[in-house]
């Protein structure tokens, strides 16, 4: 037997949260069984558990988009008894059943390997959030984008794309803006590498079609009015990677400033990101992120907390990145 959260929606009846124990018969087949130790949670899990927005597309569900453990059993060659491995979204936690578990099955082709010298802890307090975040500035560099180019901005700062975000361009070289709705937290984004703090407030209404040209390059986690913003206030030939919808999923923009400044936007996907580009990412956050920035940016919390803070989650209210032991 063993614990999951379980989200059940019963004919006419309303989508439910609820942490329940399961055998192993409930599981739904799949090549791999994978004992899992760590999981988190993204924006897209608090979606999940509270209903809010249609993530679950299966009922009754295991939610969880990501997850880290090992393997247990394998009717696959490339895995092994022992293996230590993770997975990143492929409809995890939304059409299949996810990683909020202590037992889960999967499809071969979706595991990656543990990178080495990285724990299943320091895995998930990196996540899916910071997976894209590493997507982003993949995307960005491919672009051309450089250190030298100018400085460049990170929304939703404090979140935990934006914070992962932070961490990876500052220790690039680049000098990063963060936006955030809580400048409180100022120092906490100055740790992670932000040399200017700025309030969200300037780029979360409607604004002119072109503005004082700011960025070289962008990441944006919060898309509609703030988006906008973003493109409006772009250097001459500035690129913008974005991948995320905290504020909406609107983009009330104009064309100026990809026909007048040559601004790029590029649009980041997780979920169903080849293998080779999800192993880079995967490989270059091995190495380009600091553990004790990653630390510094996660709380972790036990199986049974996890309902709870989903509503704090999408209030904006969680810090960086949380991690979930669970075996708590
Ligand atoms: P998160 O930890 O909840 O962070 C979101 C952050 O956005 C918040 O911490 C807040 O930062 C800011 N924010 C929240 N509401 C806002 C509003 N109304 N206006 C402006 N800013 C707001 O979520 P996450 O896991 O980092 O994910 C961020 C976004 O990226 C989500 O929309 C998520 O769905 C998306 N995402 C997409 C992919 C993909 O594959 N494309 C993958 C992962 C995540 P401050 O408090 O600092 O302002």
């Amino acid at each position: 037997q063993f614990r999951a959260v379980f989200i059940t929606k019963p004919e006419g009846g309303s989508h439910q949260a609820e942490l329940r124990t399961l055998g192993q018969a409930d599981l739904p087949d799949g090549e791999v069984l994978v004992r899992v130790s760590h999981s988190t949670m993204n924006y897209k899990d608090a979606l999940a558990i509270t209903g809010r927005s249609p993530v679950v597309r299966k009922y009754p569900m295991v939610p969880g988009i990501d997850f880290a453990g090992v393997v247990e059993r394998s009717a696959d060659p490339r895995f092994q008894p022992g293996d230590a491995v993770l997975l990143n979204g492929w409809g995890t936690g939304e059409l299949y059943w996810g990683g909020l578990s202590q037992y889960a099955t999967t499809r071969a082709d979706w595991l990656i390997r543990q990178p080495e010298g990285m724990s299943a802890e320091q895995a998930m307090s990196i996540g899916t959030a910071g997976y894209t975040a590493m997507l982003c500035v993949m995307a960005l560099q491919s672009h051309g984008l450089t250190p030298e180019s100018g400085p460049v901005l990170v929304t939703g700062a404090n979140g935990g794309v934006g914070s992962i975000a932070i961490a990876l361009l500052s220790h690039l070289g680049f000098m990063v803006t963060a936006s955030t709705g809580r400048m409180e937290e100022a120092p906490h984004l100055q740790a992670l590498g932000a040399s200017a703090v700025m309030d969200r407030q300037a780029l979360s209404a409607q604004g002119k079609p072109l503005q004082k040209e700011n960025w070289a390059g962008a990441v944006d986690a919060v898309g509609s009015h703030t988006l906008a913003n973003v493109l409006a206030t772009m250097r001459y030939g500035g690129v913008v990677a974005a991948c995320g919808l905290a504020q909406g999923m609107d983009l009330p923009a104009s064309v100026a400033p990809f026909i007048l400044r040559g601004v790029s936007l590029i649009g980041v996907d997780s979920v169903y990101a080849p293998m080779p580009r999800r192993q880079t990412a995967w490989d270059r956050l091995a190495k380009e992120l600091p553990a004790e920035v990653l630390a510094g940016n996660t709380r972790l919390i036990g199986l049974s907390e996890v309902i709870p803070l989903a509503g704090e989650l999408l209030a904006g209210k969680v810090r960086g990145r949380v991690v979930v032991d669970v075996n708590r």
